[in-house]
C-alpha cells in the first residue's frame, strides 16, 4: 500500500458558550480547524484533525497547516502509510520542528492502519479500555462566573474542573476561591496559570491558598521559572506547555519538577511521539492529562484511542473538544456521557468524517 494524495481542508468552528479566555489577555471565539485526508493506492482513506488554539498560544496556527502539508506532502507520496515510524523518521528528516504538521500526518496513517488491519487505533496502541472521565475547562472570567461554570458543568457529570486563570494575582486568588466554595467532596480543581505568572506572582497565589485542596498547572514560562515555584509549593503540580516530548518530559523528571503531566498530541508530533511519552509516563509513575490544543470530533476521537489505551491509573484527566464547539463533522464520533468519554470501536479512528462539510481543500498534493 502506498500513499496517493493528500488533501487538507479548513472548517471554522465557533464556540458553543461564552469566549473562551486564559492568560496573557488571549481570548478566542471560535477557531479555524485543518482536517486531513490521505488516500492510497488501494482506496483507504486516513483522516486527522490539528486544530490551533487560535495562534498565539503554542508554536502552530492554522495558517502553517497549508504550508506544512505543502512541503512534506510531496516526499509522502509513495510511502507505505503503516509504517509510521518510518514515515515519522522521514518527516523529521525533510522538516525541522512543525510537530503540528507532522500530528495531521502521523494520525491520519494511524486511522489508515487501523482500517487496513481492522482494529481500533486504541487497540493498536496497546488495547481499548471502555471509557474514561473528563474534564471541563472553565474559560477565565469572574469568579462568580467561573464557579457558576463549575455548577453548569457539574450538573452536565463532569467532576474535575481546570480554571484558566494566570493573570493578576489578586483575580486568580478570587477566582480559585470561588470555584472551591462550590465544589464537593471528590471534585478536582486545578488552576492553570498556562504560563501565565511570573514566579513572584505564582508565589502569591500559591501561598494565599496553601492550605486549600487544588492542583497549580504550568505556572510560569519556563521549567526554571515553574522549579522555583515548585521548591516551595506544596500543591501538587501539572506541567503542560513545555512538555514538549520525551526529552522535555526526562529532564523535567530528573529535576522532579512535577507530579502530573498534561501531554497534547499536536505538540509533541502526533499519536507515535504521544505514545512514547504516555508509555514513558507510565514506567515512571507520573498520571497524564492526555489531550491536543484544540479541535471537534477527529481530534476528540484521536484523543478517546490514546487516552482509552492508557491505564486507567495513570490517566488523571482528558478532554472532549467536540463539545465545546457547534460544529460536527463525524455524527457516529464520541461523544461525553456523564462526565466520561467512550473509546471507540470501529476500526482506526473509529468514525465517519462527513466530506460533505468539509469544502474545497486549500491545499492538494499528489
Ligand atoms: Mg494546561
Amino acid at each position: 500500500m502506498h500513499i496517493t494524495r493528500l488533501d487538507l481542508f479548513q472548517v471554522p468552528y465557533h464556540l458553543s458558550q461564552r469566549d473562551y479566555a486564559w492568560s496573557g489577555g488571549h481570548s478566542v471565539r471560535g477557531f479555524l480547524s485543518s482536517i486531513l485526508k490521505i488516500t492510497t493506492d488501494d482506496g483507504l482513506t486516513g483522516f486527522s484533525e490539528v486544530c490551533p488554539l487560535g495562534s498565539g498560544y503554542m508554536e502552530a496556527f492554522a495558517a502553517g497547516l497549508p504550508g506544512g502539508i505543502a512541503e512534506l506532502g510531496p516526499q509522502l507520496v509513495g510511502q507505505d502509510p503503516t509504517r509510521i515510524r518510518a514515515i515519522n523518521a522521514l518527516m523529521d528528516n525533510r522538516l525541522g520542528g512543525h510537530n503540528y504538521v507532522k500530528s495531521a500526518i502521523d494520525i491520519a496513517c494511524w486511522d489508515i492502519l487501523g482500517k487496513a488491519t481492522g482494529q481500533p487505533i486504541a487497540t493498536l496502541l496497546g488495547g481499548r479500555y471502555e471509557d474514561f472521565h473528563l474534564y471541563r475547562a472553565i474559560s477565565q472570567g469572574t469568579p462568580d462566573q467561573m464557579a457558576e461554570d463549575v455548577l453548569k458543568y457539574r450538573g452536565e457529570g463532569y467532576r474535575r474542573f481546570q480554571l484558566k486563570v494566570g493573570s493578576n494575582p489578586d483575580d486568580d486568588i478570587a477566582r480559585i476561591q470561588a470555584v472551591l466554595s462550590v465544589v464537593q467532596p471528590g471534585d478536582v480543581v486545578i488552576a492553570d496559570a498556562n504560563t501565565g505568572w511570573l514566579p513572584h506572582q505564582a508565589l502569591r497565589v500559591v501561598h494565599a491558598l496553601r492550605d486549600r485542596d487544588y492542583y497549580v498547572e504550568q505556572p510560569c514560562a519556563t521549567l526554571a521559572e515553574c522549579l522555583a515555584v515548585r521548591a516551595r509549593t506544596p500543591q501538587p503540580m501539572v506541567l503542560d506547555e513545555v512538555i514538549t516530548g520525551a526529552a522535555a518530559l526526562i529532564q523535567a523528571y530528573e529535576q522532579h519538577a512535577m507530579d502530573v503531566v498534561n501531554i497534547k498530541i499536536s505538540r509533541v508530533g502526533g499519536l507515535t511521539k504521544a505514545r512514547q511519552v504516555r508509555d514513558l509516563c507510565e514506567t515512571l509513575g507520573i498520571a497524564m492529562t492526555l489531550e491536543d490544543s484544540w479541535g471537534g470530533d477527529v481530534t476528540t476521537a484521536a484523543i478517546a484511542h490514546l487516552a482509552g489505551s492508557t491505564r486507567p491509573e495513570l490517566l488523571f484527566s482528558s478532554t472532549d473538544f467536540n463539545s465545546y464547539n457547534d460544529t460536527s463533522l463525524a455524527p457516529d464520533a464520541p461523544r461525553r456521557q456523564n462526565g466520561r468519554l467512550r473509546v471507540p470501536t470501529g476500526p482506526g479512528l473509529g468514525i465517519t468524517v462527513d466530506e460533505a462539510k468539509l469544502g474545497q481543500p486549500v491545499a492538494s498534493i499528489g
